[in-house]
């Protein structure tokens, strides 16, 4: 039954010490990869290199609801009790600012100079289901469509990953409703379930195996897998947010008219802080930045947001100029024309928007609205 110190049978759970996470933390180091994992920082939990144990929000909460969040002290020393906070890793899979190249001027033209900054091997400490279903998604638009983005590339491949499995759901978090969590089901090198004295372990690649070696765990037994499992299920039942996906690309492309639109676009702000916090949204423009002297410029990529005017410029003029062609947009790409595009919905309902968003708009309430005039006018026989 004890397996302490040998290599972790693949695809088997093991118990660990909850401290003997940070002797994982400086193994992974010492393999060379940059760790990030959540810490504490302006007020929040995000997403910044993590050396030691004592880095990670150990004993802290955060209380959410539409356009609040706030930290909050917990009874205990859970190192994981928290939702997720407005960082996601596409931050660093597809940074909110890459330079590409830069030109340098010379005597008969100019010289291009890529960009050559190393690339950071990442391990991704903490990762819970909602994004590793986002990080699937932002796969789709950059490695698997027809342009491969080797920035993207560069930075995805190989990414080490121990995934958590959600033992707290935000009052935002509706998961549940897009089946992407609470419990991560695949894409990771371990997943960590939090008890109050141990984790227990999924080890599901060799690479993952190999971290543990030496570590003193032992096998999980049924009763450490059914504690397991009940952190999940109580976190699934405690969701309070749903969504209906029932036929949604169909309800959202027959009420492209609909009055809800203008009633949104007199709350939104046009603010663009969904769709930077979204993980799944990828809208980027390309800058030229010349130097003033005229004899260098950077072309760099920076994130973008549908919510911007400029955004939808294009021959001469923007398509959607107005907040409601811009709300709409936004929503049904998310939740209808994604699936036309890659086959799932571009939604993991991770609650980040609803938070996040200043006048509290909620993505599960537009579209309840919109579906329950559309139920009204079926019942009563009219268009
Ligand atoms: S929905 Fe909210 S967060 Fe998004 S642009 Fe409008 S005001 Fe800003
Ligand atoms: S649309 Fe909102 S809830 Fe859905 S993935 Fe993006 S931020 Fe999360």
């Amino acid at each position: 039954m004890p397996m302490s110190g040998g290599v972790p049978p693949i695809g088997q759970a093991v118990v660990l010490n909850k401290t003997d996470l940070g002797a994982i933390i400086e193994q992974l180091w010492q393999a060379g990869y940059t760790v990030i994992g959540p810490t504490i920082a302006q007020g929040a939990i995000v997403f910044d290199e993590v050396h030691r144990l004592d880095q990670l929000p150990i004993g802290w909460t955060d209380e959410q609801e539409g356009g609040t969040y706030r930290l909050k002290r917990r009874d205990d020393k859970a190192y994981f009790g928290y939702a997720v906070g407005p960082h996601s890793w596409k931050k660093y899979l597809f940074p909110p600012r890459l330079s590409l190249f830069s030109l340098q001027k010379t005597q008969d033209g100019f010289h291009v100079q890529q960009n050559q900054e190393p690339v950071p091997r990442y391990a991704f400490l903490g990762i819970r289901s909602c994004d590793l279903h986002a990080i699937e998604i932002q796969d789709r638009t950059f490695l698997y469509g027809p342009h491969v983005d080797s920035h993207y590339q560069a930075r995805r491949e190989g990414v080490f990953i121990i995934a958590v499995n959600c033992s707290k759901a935000a009052p935002t978090c509706f998961c549940t409703s897009m089946q992407t969590g609470p419990k991560v089901e695949r894409g990771f090198d371990l997943a960590l379930t939090e008890l109050s004295e141990s984790f227990v372990v999924e080890v599901a690649t060799p690479r993952g195996a190999d971290l543990l070696t030496g570590l003193p765990y032992r096998e999980a037994t049924g009763e450490d897998l059914g504690a397991a499992a009940r952190v999940v299920r109580d976190t699934a039942s405690s969701m309070k947010r749903h969504m209906d996906t029932y036929d949604l690309p169909e309800l959202l492309y027959n009420n492209l008219e609909h009055p809800r639109w203008d009633d949104v676009a007199k709350r939104c702000l046009s603010c663009t802080n969904c769709t930077m916090v979204c993980p799944t949204c990828f809208c980027h423009c390309i800058e030229e930045v010349p130097d003033l002297d005229g004899q260098r410029a950077e072309r760099i990529r920076l994130w973008d947001s549908c919510f911007n005017p400029a955004h939808s410029y294009m021959a001469g003029g923007m398509i959607r100029s107005d907040i409601r062609a811009r709300y709409r947009q936004w929503l049904t790409h998310k939740l209808a024309s994604w699936i036309d595009q890659y086959g799932v919905s571009g939604c993991v309902g991770c609650g980040r928007c609803i938070t996040w968003c200043p006048v509290a708009i909620d993505i599960t309430e537009e579209v309840a609205a919109i579906r329950s005039d559309a139920d009204k006018r079926t019942k009563e026989g009219s268009p």
